[in-house]
């Protein structure tokens, strides 16, 4: 099976550095990608300081891929030689369960084949990720890349985008809704611009008061530092819905209290902890919800992709080398990136 270079935290909580990997030859339904480019998702960190357990190390972490197609399978049918590509935190799936025909893979009651931290469909194979030189993946699972966006700047879409972007359409974010979004780094900075083109008015809670500009030139009408004790207090009652990014843990109680007469908080951050502190009584007297929601399906991701060329939509990035991605690890966590890490994956070869 070809080598190829990559990145890996060779036990938990260990800095990355480099290490090699085995790709497989292409099956019939096969694409090898080249990867030129892969964000970095808080969840990588979470993952590669096994904050969420069950880690498989070495782990090789990544699934903001982008790339170009350089080899296809014989009976390939959607991707040539040349194609502009991306690959999302799954590489399969069952596909013959409800959610997987249904397009929502994601919710595929089998558990997604993820792309990195988890098994091939043999159930043993482990999967390694995007920081990375190639990677081999299922045509089905593989999204094409709209020419408008550049490479670097299509790879956060392919987690942060669709994340944000599946529960604005979920819950049918529309003009003049008000959505709020909590958080404002790599998932919270793409709630704001999608959310914002589809025509709501958007208000960023932050504990950052320097994101406040750029808050604002993403489109959101309104930013609240949520640091002084009656912040919130003082903005009971404005949102529709809220996407609540945050990757730590959060004072639920106090944050739901931002939320209309039956108005619902998306939670799309997944701290190392559980979150316990339910309060009920703003729940049941304004009919508010608190839901989850997990990345989005491969026809959403794709759908997700092309509306954000058409609104000209794309990431706010600092492209890195792949010898500062434990700077960047360590930047993230102190919510100093401005918003997305990409690694440039040809400092790699
Ligand atoms: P990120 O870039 O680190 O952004 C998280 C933001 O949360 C920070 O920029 C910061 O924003 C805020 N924050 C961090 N610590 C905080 C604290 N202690 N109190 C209050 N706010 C805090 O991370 P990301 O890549 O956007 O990911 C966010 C979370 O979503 C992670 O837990 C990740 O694993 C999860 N995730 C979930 C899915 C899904 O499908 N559900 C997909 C991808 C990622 P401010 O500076 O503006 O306060
Ligand atoms: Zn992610
Ligand atoms: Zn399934």
């Amino acid at each position: 099976m070809p080598t190829v270079n990559a990145y890996a935290a060779p036990k938990a909580k260990l800095p990355l550095t480099p290490h090699k990997i085995e790709r497989r030859h292409p099956g019939p339904h096969d694409v090898v990608i080249n990867i030129h480019y892969c964000g970095i998702c808080h969840s990588d960190i979470h993952s590669a300081r096994d904050e969420w357990g069950k880690g498989h190390f070495p782990m090789v972490p990544g699934h903001e891929i982008a790339g170009v197609v350089s080899q296809v399978g014989n009976a390939v049918t959607k991707y040539k030689i040349g194609d502009t590509v991306g690959v999302g935190c799954f590489v399969d799936a069952c596909r013959i369960c409800a959610p997987c025909k249904d397009g929502t893979e994601q919710y595929c009651e089998s558990g997604m084949n993820l792309t990195y931290n988890s098994t091939e469909k043999d159930g043993k194979t482990p999967t390694q990720g995007g920081y990375s030189t190639q990677i081999v993946v299922d045509e089905n699972f593989v999204l094409r890349i709209p020419a408008s966006i550049s490479l670097e700047h299509a790879a956060p879409l392919l987690c942060a985008g669709v994340t944000t972007y599946s529960p604005l359409k979920h819950w049918d974010v529309k003009p003049g809704d008000t959505v709020g979004v909590i958080g404002l780094g790599g998932l919270g900075h793409m709630a704001v611009k999608i959310a914002a083109a589809m025509g709501a008015n958007v208000i960023v809670f932050s504990t950052s008061d320097s994101k406040k500009a750029d808050a604002l030139k993403f489109g959101a009408k309104e930013f609240v530092n949520t640091k002084p004790s009656d912040a919130i207090k003082s903005h009971a009652n404005t949102c529709d819905l809220i996407i609540n990014t945050v990757s730590e843990h959060i004072d639920l109680a106090a944050l739901t209290t931002l939320l209309k007469l039956n108005g619902t908080m998306v939670l799309v951050g997944l701290p190392e902890n559980a979150i316990s502190n339910i309060d009920v009584r703003p729940l049941i007297f304004k009919r508010r919800g608190v839901a989850g929601s997990v990345i989005g399906g491969i026809k959403e991701t794709q759908e997700m992709l092309d509306f954000c060329a058409k609104h000209k939509i794309t990431p706010e990035i600092e492209l890195i080398a792949a010898t500062q991605i434990n700077e960047a690890y360590e930047r993230t966590i102190k919510s100093n990136v401005r918003y997305r890490f990409v690694i440039d994956i040809k400092t790699m070869a």
